[in-house]
């Protein structure tokens, strides 16, 4: 029979007694001289395989093989001899025979081991090679898991009757609590798009357009120091919904949350259901923050401990005294405070309709139902003094939309890095963003952010002080 078409390894069992061709990269090679051990690797697994001195023209290429060399091999599927079963190795009980090899592409050695877990190597080198080090398995656990989860909440929320719409990424500053990325504009030099840093003025828009339950697995900016969980891009699962209380969006989240882990999570446990709740005094009265650890066992990486904090107050003190938001300008108040909201008094205790997840010490999810009379969120940029005129030019067009009968709406946004770094134990996000960037926010492989040409610059009608000083 003429072998054709590749099989993947963990395809075969399937194939005991019979050739097969795969094609992968050298795991490892033993060389004992008459005899080549080879592990081969793709992405379903690894294989042992063993060159016999029978096929001298295999054995003459085995020889020359190094790690991460790419081959395709023709073999057998052979039992192996019982006493060197392997059962704790996925194909531990067989082995291939060798019959040819073909390089399909050499490699150099290495600059780091991928076999190990990585964590021994430094992040910077790791990040420089990032192809390399997502070989290792626990990297690619982590992208193929987060492949997994992403594919679950797609369909959950589908079959819930969402729809993803993509929004800009080109867009106008939409304030989240941090600096905007800003990308010049070359046909009207002087101005910039900001990158979004949420999707949320697009996502309400999106409610005054009637599509009443949006989401998106939204791409986020935020321009931030330097903080070890946080990255300059990073992933939210965005969900936006029409007609609904805080109670609606809380019960759909905490069900797909719950649904998630019991499905792709099943050795994880949850520790209480339904979430339990805490306003925001509680938390930060017996916890003294807002996003407490209530796990009773801290030691446990399978325990996941979710809770709700509710009840924050919309507005607190800004550095210069005045009042700022403490989640998203948009947020409504709670309906008791609505009064004092379009009274402008009370302010430091008027609460919002606002609600956090929270795991295991983490803020993993925030979502709030957002005030959808245009006369309301007015008021919220006055009391953070906003101008009438700043208002009109930053935010005309959300007043407009609120205006154009827009349904009473609320939604919520997953952090999405963070949610999978915990699912899948890690301690950091970079660890689950396949080209995360360093805690300084630069990219080694890439070598970004990077100087462009003055070509570049002029075009954009753009000039930078300090290459004028350096006379460049
Ligand atoms: N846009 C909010 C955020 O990025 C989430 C939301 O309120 O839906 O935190």
């Amino acid at each position: 029979m003429e072998v054709s078409k590749r099989i993947l390894i963990a395809e075969t069992p399937k194939h005991l007694g019979k050739e097969v061709k795969l094609a992968g990269w050298i795991d490892v090679r033993r060389d004992h001289g008459k005899l080549v051990f080879l592990d081969l690797r793709d992405m379903s697994g690894k294989v042992q395989m063993v060159v016999l001195p029978n096929h001298p023209e295999a054995i003459a290429v085995a020889q020359t093989l190094r790690s991460e060399w790419v081959v395709e091999i023709i073999g057998n599927v052979n039992p192996r001899p019982e006493k060197l079963v392997n059962k704790d190795q996925p194909n531990g009980a067989l082995e291939i025979e060798v019959l040819s090899i073909t390089v399909l592409n050499t490699a150099e050695t290495p600059v780091f081991d991928i076999a190990s877990d990585g964590k021994e190597i430094s992040e910077e080198l790791r990040l420089k090679y990032r192809y390399l080090d997502l070989r290792r398995d626990r990297m690619q656990k982590n992208m193929r898991n987060r492949h997994l989860v992403t594919n679950f909440i797609r369909t959950f929320y589908s079959e819930e009757g969402f729809v993803e719409i993509e929004t800009p990424n080109m867009t106008k500053s939409t304030p989240e609590g941090s600096r905007d990325y800003i990308v010049p504009s070359r046909i009207d030099k002087g101005k910039f798009y900001a990158l979004p840093q949420s999707p949320q003025q697009y996502k309400q828009l999106l409610m005054a357009a009637g599509f009443e339950r949006y989401f998106q697995v939204a791409r986020c900016f935020r321009d931030e120091d330097t903080r070890g969980d946080r990255q300059p891009e990073f992933t939210q699962i965005d969900l936006e919904m029409s007609f609904v209380e805080q109670e609606d969006v809380m019960e759909i989240n905490e069900r797909m949350i719950t649904q998630l882990v019991q499905k792709i999570y099943p050795e994880k446990t949850i520790q209480t259901l339904p979430f339990p709740r805490l306003t925001y005094q509680e938390a930060m009265e017996k916890y003294g923050c807002d996003k407490p650890d209530i796990r009773t066992d801290k030691n446990d990486p399978n325990l996941l401990a979710f809770c709700w904090v509710v009840d924050f107050p919309f507005f607190e003190k800004d550095d210069k005294g005045g009042w700022t938001f403490t989640h998203n300008p948009f947020s409504a108040p709670k309906p008791e405070f609505m009064n004092d909201l379009m009274e402008k008094k009370n302010i430091g205790s008027i609460g919002a309709a606002q609600y956090d997840m929270v795991l295991n010490g983490y803020e993993i999810g925030g979502g709030g139902i957002r005030n959808h009379a245009p006369e309301a969120l007015k008021k919220v940029f006055e009391i953070m003094g906003y101008s009438e005129e700043r208002i009109e030019k930053n935010f005309h067009h959300m007043l407009e939309a609120l205006a154009s009968g827009t349904p009473p709406h609320g939604g919520l946004a997953f952090g999405f890095d963070r949610l999978m770094m915990l699912l899948q134990n890690e301690p950091n996000i970079r660890e689950v963003i396949p080209f995360a960037k360093t805690g300084e926010g630069r990219d080694p492989m890439m070598e970004s952010p990077s100087e462009v040409s003055v070509e570049q610059l002029i075009e954009l009608g753009l000039r930078i002080t300090k290459e004028e000083k350096d006379g460049k």
